[in-house]
């Protein structure tokens, strides 16, 4: 196995991560472009950069990704990428016609120092944007940050550059959903729908990168956020933002920029967390829960009460997203599972004291790091095995070499599918999740047990 030189013995490193975490910030960023109807997001750099955004968006999602690039060159990596930019953006205009084109720098033209507000800028002066049509960018450098950092600051720039105030009021509520799957975002708006709470989901990746076979090519698919509802932002009652690292900075952009009010709440992993959101949309949209709603949120409850016995005591190791450990981590507890493990690969200084609130009386001794790679949590597995291990693909490999029932969670899943279709978030998929760790525990059990205890029936 490709890990099995991983030592049990850890020793302190400042210099070097093993496997981290986490992947690079145009990701995030292009992923949440994607999300704005009819928007071709456009990559600052070099094609190496591009092909590698697009191909790991494509294996995880098993669509394609389209995006541009401005083909950095040895010429523009020294002289700056102006001309190579001016030049794309008048292309894809010219030929591809989107809405909007939304470009993300990479680590190359970071480093030269390229002024975007400048390169759009000078675009529009020379006639390169046609009347009616947009250019957003983020700044994403990957020698800091991660996916979900590039996520958040594509998500802020649809506010700094589209959201506006018209002077009236309009009655719906902005959610911006983190860096969720389609499923996710679609499940979101489902619940907000079924409360009766009008919205705006920004970004919206469902029916882009979920979208249905239909046999006919479609550039840009029916999905999307539209730059005209990004531009009602500004008119909206409030901004429901789920997840602190990836959504909070457009909340609190919208609300500096127009006295918008922000929620910021954790992504609705779970009941308690789902709770929270139903609650936090029924009070700003002024509804009632109705009862199918309450009864789902029951039948979650239900199959809780019901498979307790199989959750209690059972030890978990958790990687991934800040936003999704801090539920993941709330919700797990709260079935009374030991979550001893938890590490994200992105830099959030609050991680650990967020994760150490939630896990302090089930599992006071819990390790929890972040910026972190994927060798400590290797290690640390090494020292005190676990039950059960969450995470994205690359876990495959530590849940082979220590033999534990792995689940695939969160970002980037490569060799499965699923992901993309099936929520994770409010009540149904808060059920969805329960079924997928217990079908795990209750198969481990089946090979593990012996014959006498071989239960037909659990
Ligand atoms: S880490 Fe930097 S150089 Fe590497 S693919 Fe990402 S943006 Fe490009």
């Amino acid at each position: 196995m490709l890990l099995r030189h991983t030592t049990k013995e850890i020793k302190p490193r400042e210099a070097l991560l093993i496997n981290p975490a986490k992947t690079c910030q145009p990701i995030g960023a292009m992923y949440a472009a994607l999300g704005i109807h009819a928007c071709l997001p456009h990559s600052h750099g070099s094609q190496g950069c591009c092909a590698y955004h697009r191909s790991t968006l494509s294996r995880h999602y098993k669509e394609p990704i389209l995006a541009g690039t401005s083909s950095f060159t040895e010429g523009s990596s020294v002289f700056g990428g102006q001309a190579n930019l001016l030049e794309a953006i008048n292309n894809i205009f010219t030929v591809y016609d989107p809405e909007i084109v939304a470009v993300h720098t990479t680590c190359l033209s970071e480093t030269i120092g390229d002024d975007l507000p400048q390169i759009i800028s000078k675009a529009r002066d020379e006639g390169k944007i046609p009347k009616g049509k947009y250019i957003i960018h983020a700044n994403t450098p990957s020698y800091v940050g991660s996916h979900v950092t590039g996520f958040a600051n594509m998500c802020k720039s649809m506010v700094t550059y589209l959201a506006e105030k018209s002077g009236g009021k309009k009655e719906q509520v902005n959610i911006i959903p983190g860096f969720t799957e389609p499923a996710d975002m679609r499940e979101i708006k489902r619940l907000a729908g079924a409360l009766g709470v009008k919205t705006v989901i920004f970004p919206d990746t469902s029916d882009v990168l979920d979208a249905p076979q239909t046999g006919k090519h479609v550039f840009y698919p029916a999905g999307g956020v539209t730059v005209s509802e990004l531009r009602s932002t500004g008119d909206s009652i409030g901004t429901i933002a789920l997840g602190m690292t990836a959504s909070a900075s457009a909340a609190k952009a919208l609300d500096a920029k127009f006295k918008v009010p922000c929620e910021i709440l954790n992504l609705p992993i779970g009941l308690r967390a789902t709770d929270a959101f139903v609650d936090a949309l029924r009070k700003m949209g002024s509804v009632a829960v109705p009862d199918v709603v309450t009864e789902e949120r029951g039948r979650l409850l239900d199959i809780i009460t019901d498979m307790h016995q199989y959750f209690y005591g059972k030890k978990v190791a958790l990687f991934g997203d800040p936003d999704q450990m801090v539920s993941l981590a709330g919700f797990l507890t709260d079935l009374d599972m030991k979550v001893v493990y938890v590490l994200t690969g992105t830099a959030d200084g609050k991680f650990a004291e967020r994760i150490r609130e939630i896990t302090k009386e089930t599992a006071p001794q819990a390790k929890v790091a972040a910026n972190a790679d994927l060798f400590t949590l290797h290690q640390w597995i090494k020292n005190e095995k676990v039950d059960l291990l969450l995470g994205n693909t690359y876990g495959k490999y530590i849940a082979r070499d220590e033999d534990i029932p792995f689940i695939r969670f969160g970002f980037p899943i490569l060799d499965r599918i699923g992901h993309s279709y099936f929520p994770s978030v409010g009540y149904y998929g808060g059920m969805l999740l329960l079924q997928k760790i217990l079908n795990a525990l209750m198969d481990r059990q089946d090979r593990d047990c012996p014959e006498h205890q071989f239960e037909l029936v659990m």
